[in-house]
């Protein structure tokens, strides 16, 4: 008799769950990207003990039908791609079809959700197992809840940090997708307390403005500039205004948080010698090029991005910021064309 078995749902999934669910800023990061795909205009989260017992995410997005609802917890199943082209030009934050059906497998979960046109769905999972699948009364959207997470796998829990620090990585996150998605209304909530309210209103500047507060808004400059294959526009604080670490350089590339070395020296390199020593500025760009340029199909976890014609986008972000923040300067020592 042979050794090998195949593993069951239930166990692949656990082990799955081990690479896609980290710690709880993981599972919102998750249900926030599949509330965002899902077309919401307002975003609710709100956490107990920074989301280890309780992470509860209600959006007014498309929701779901009631087939879609239990075809949701299982594994490989999406409604972003459906062939091997759609590999190449995804639009969506989310496409692997693992996220749920991990989560899952290591918490408890309760869904309520509708498409709007009949009634609404609920679903309440244990560890991945089905509790209860009822109806419920309709209303649009989807509310999720999970709780308890890592119940069932003490060892992932022994590395789970602080309250205060797994709370820094939900709102620095929250953050991050506020300041990519203006035009959603997000609001974030910890044991009862507001955290992070924006206003949906679309203003990128009023985003900044709630995040790193108004005295440093007002020292941001607006840019916009394109090539052939690249438009970036966004907001650049005046040389006065450092910081002491590149973490305020935000990058996002067609609607998603990336981390690329070459664009942030491109940044830095465009300020000059403006910059004291070991400071640097704050940066809110965005970055919009066709999705074959960009290869997201990378580890789900992953934030750092490959681009192609890297050096066309780094000439543009070095030339139009260059050109925002000599022209505020009066600066000698630029003596470059834009
Ligand atoms: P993926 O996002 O990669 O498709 P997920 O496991 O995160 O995989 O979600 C599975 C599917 O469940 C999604 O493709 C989507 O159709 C549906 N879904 C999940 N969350 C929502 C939501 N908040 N609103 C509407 N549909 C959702
Ligand atoms: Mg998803």
């Amino acid at each position: 008799m042979g050794k090998i078995q195949l593993l069951t749902d239930s166990l692949s999934n656990k082990i799955a769950a081990g690479e896609v669910v980290e710690r709880p800023s993981s599972v919102v990061k998750e249900l926030v990207e599949n509330a965002i795909d899902a077309g919401s205009t307002s975003i609710e989260i709100s956490l107990k003990e920074a989301g280890l017992s309780l992470i509860h995410v209600t959006d007014n997005g498309s929701g779901m039908d009631e087939e879609d609802a239990s075809l949701a917890f299982f594994r490989h199943a999406t409604s972003k791609i459906s062939n091997e082209r759609d590999l190449f030009r995804i639009r969506s934050l989310g496409f692997r079809g693992e996220a749920l059906a991990s989560i899952a497998a290591v918490s408890k979960i309760e869904l309520w959700t509708s498409d709007g046109e009949e009634h609404s769905t609920k679903i309440i999972l244990d560890g991945g197992n089905l509790v209860e699948k009822s109806v419920a009364p309709l209303r649009k959207g989807t509310d999720i809840q999970v709780a308890q997470l890592f119940f069932n796998t003490p060892a992932r829990l022994k590395y789970v940090k602080t309250v205060q620090t797994e709370l820094g990585h939900t709102i620095d996150l929250i953050n991050r997708l506020s300041l990519c998605y203006p035009s959603i209304a997000f609001k974030l909530e910890h044991d009862g307390q507001s955290i992070l309210r924006t206003s949906g209103s679309g203003d990128l500047l009023r985003v900044i403005s709630d995040i790193y507060g108004m005295a440093t808004a007002k020292k941001m400059n607006h840019f916009e500039g394109e090539s052939a294959d690249y438009k970036i526009s966004g907001y650049a604080s005046l040389p006065e205004v450092t910081r002491a670490s590149k973490n305020y350089l935000t990058l996002f590339v067609n609607g998603r948080w990336v981390k690329n070395y070459a664009v942030t020296r491109a940044v830095i390199d465009a300020y000059h010698t403006f910059l004291p020593i070991e400071r640097y500025p704050i940066v809110v760009m965005h970055i919009e090029g066709d999705p074959y340029l960009t290869d997201v199909n990378v580890h789900p976890a992953k934030s750092i991005i490959k681009l192609s014609k890297e050096s066309d986008l780094t000439d543009l972000v070095r030339a139009v910021i260059r050109r925002e923040i000599a022209g505020k300067m009066r600066a000698p020592e630029i003596n470059e064309k834009p």
